[in-house]
């Protein structure tokens, strides 16, 4: 394991940290600021301006007067939204060299990855809505009488969106593809740990050409900039990503104010089931990718890894022997697969997890501390002999650690893989057709994968299953929940 390099080279050039409201970049209506980290260091990246309850006005009454003008944006051709999306595209793959520095710099992931995954999948996501967009149509139906009924999809209106700091542009990506392609307009609250790509892409917004007030973005606090969009009278939909705490609140202020429509990707505790016919060597990979990717800071995260108890040892022999390997440091080094988490908060956070496994008796076998003096290292964690009521296989945990459970058979796995709160994914590992499908199909989750993980493409939904969220994102799911299906009726 690499110490934490002193490089940490940025030579990233910070170019928007204003708010974006009706195409002009302004301060807060408070004048306030507020800085975004470096996780690597712990030190200040630049001050960004902070939005509160005015600004969500003004942005809001931007995006009103953008979705009723008659020339801007709903009477636009679709062909010519799907056009918009497309240059934004081609404009985010332009500068994807600059924009997966900036997303590592603001959130610590290591550049390589953020090359590799964070941007082909956001241009991709892009280019899929564009190619929606001119081809979200209605039906004509048959009803009873001398009558033509038909149905039209419209856009729901002025969308609040509130991201999470994880993956910012692929987040920022799966709201605005479809929300734009739909023709509503958005105001875009990035999560207050990584403002910066988000208002790059503002930027790269208005150099596409987007009309005024279509797309707005406040980077701010959640209780107050994000809970004014959730309260906000004039918001016709909210769509959030973040922890299921938050996610009842976003929907208690919906309920509480006018019944915006409301869609939710939560959290989770997915299971990962190793059965004892697995590839093994390929479900240790696959197990390690599927806890470790991204810091360990996934929503589907295969967290409760169940082994069947004839591989049980020699699995977590190897797994732990992967951890060790396991390279983390600074995520400007190409040679880095592990950065920071993203803040001092989730950093404690996973240290407290830590802490309750080793109370609770769960065996640690690697790991367990920080590495090195400054920023939000932690040493890539195992534990084995973790049972289903600890709190390390109950509650998200959002790092890198890993928490090995023993099964005997498949309709056990299956019950005691359902038995949490959550139902965001889930993964098998066996070469049994049939066993792969039993759990495929009886598992209560969003998204199953069979012998991999982690596994995205946007045109595939994704979502949860109970308190993992309401709504599907991605595909042409994620598109209807963009929609309000009107029918007409025509008497003949
Ligand atoms: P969070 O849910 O507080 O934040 C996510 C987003 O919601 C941010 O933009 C935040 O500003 C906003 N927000 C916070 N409070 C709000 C409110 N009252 N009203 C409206 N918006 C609000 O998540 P966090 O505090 O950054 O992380 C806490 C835990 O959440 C993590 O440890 C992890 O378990 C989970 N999480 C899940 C995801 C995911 O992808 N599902 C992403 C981030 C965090
Ligand atoms: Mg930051």
């Amino acid at each position: 394991m690499a110490t934490v390099a002193s490089s940490l080279a940025n030579d990233v050039a910070v170019k928007a940290t204003k708010l974006l409201i009706n195409n002009r970049w302004v301060d807060s209506h408070s004048g306030r600021t507020f800085a975004t980290i470096n996780p690597a260091t712990g030190e200040e990246i630049c001050q960004v301006a902070e939005a509160d309850e005015p600004d969500v006005d003004l942005a809001v009454k931007a995006a009103r007067q953008a979705f009723h003008s008659k020339s801007a944006w709903r009477r636009m051709s679709a062909a010519e939204r799907g056009r918009l999306l497309n240059k934004l595209a081609d404009l985010i793959e332009k500068n994807a060299e600059e924009l997966a520095r900036l997303e590592s710099l603001d959130n610590g992931k290591p550049v390589a990855v953020a090359r590799a995954a964070d941007l082909p999948l956001t241009i991709a996501c892009y280019r899929y809505y564009a190619g929606w967009a001119d081809k979200i149509q209605g039906r004509t139906i048959p009803i009873a009488g001398d009558y033509f009924c038909y149905t039209r999809l419209e856009p729901v209106g002025v969308v609040g969106q509130i991201i999470p700091w994880n993956f910012p542009l692929l987040m920022q990506a799966w709201k605005l593809g479809p929300a734009l392609a739909a023709g509503n307009t958005v105001v875009l609250k990035p999560a207050e740990q990584t403002p910066l790509t988000a208002l790059r892409v503002g930027e790269l917004l208005l150099e596409a050409g987007f009309p005024e007030g279509v797309v707005n973005i406040l980077p701010g606090f959640g209780p107050t900039a994000g809970a004014a969009i959730a309260k906000h009278m004039d918001v016709d939909k909210v769509a959030f990503t973040g922890s299921t705490e938050v996610g009842h609140l976003i929907m208690e202020n919906a309920a509480r104010t006018n019944l915006k429509r409301v869609t939710l990707e939560l959290g989770g505790k997915s299971p990962n089931i190793v059965f004892n016919d697995a590839d093994l060597d390929q479900a240790i990979e696959g197990a390690h990718f599927a806890l470790f990717f991204n810091q360990g800071q996934c929503c589907c995260a295969g967290s409760r890894l169940f082994v069947e108890s004839k591989v049980y040892d020699e699995f977590v022999d190897k797994s732990v022997a992967r951890a060790k390997r396991r390279t983390v440091g600074d995520p400007f080094d190409a040679s880095t697969e592990q950065g920071p988490q993203v803040d001092q908060a989730q950093f404690d956070k996973v240290m407290s997890y830590i802490d309750a496994g080793k109370q609770e008796g769960a065996k640690l076998l690697c790991g367990g501390g920080r590495v090195g003096d400054r920023g939000y290292f932690v040493a890539p964690t195992v534990f084995a002999d973790v049972s289903d009521g600890m709190k390390i296989a109950q509650e998200e945990i959002f790092g890198p650690v890993m928490s090995i459970i023993k099964f005997r058979d498949l309709d056990e796995v299956v019950e005691r893989a359902n038995t949490t709160m959550y139902g965001l994914a889930a993964a098998v590992w066996t070469r049994d057709i049939g066993k792969a499908h039993a759990v495929a199909n009886t598992v209560r989750a969003g998204t199953v994968w069979v012998n991999c993980y982690d596994v995205f493409d946007a045109a595939a939904p994704f979502g949860g299953f109970k308190q993992s969220g309401i709504g599907r994102e991605l595909g042409e799911y994620g598109l209807q929940q963009y929609t309000e299906v009107k029918t007409v009726t025509v008497k003949m």
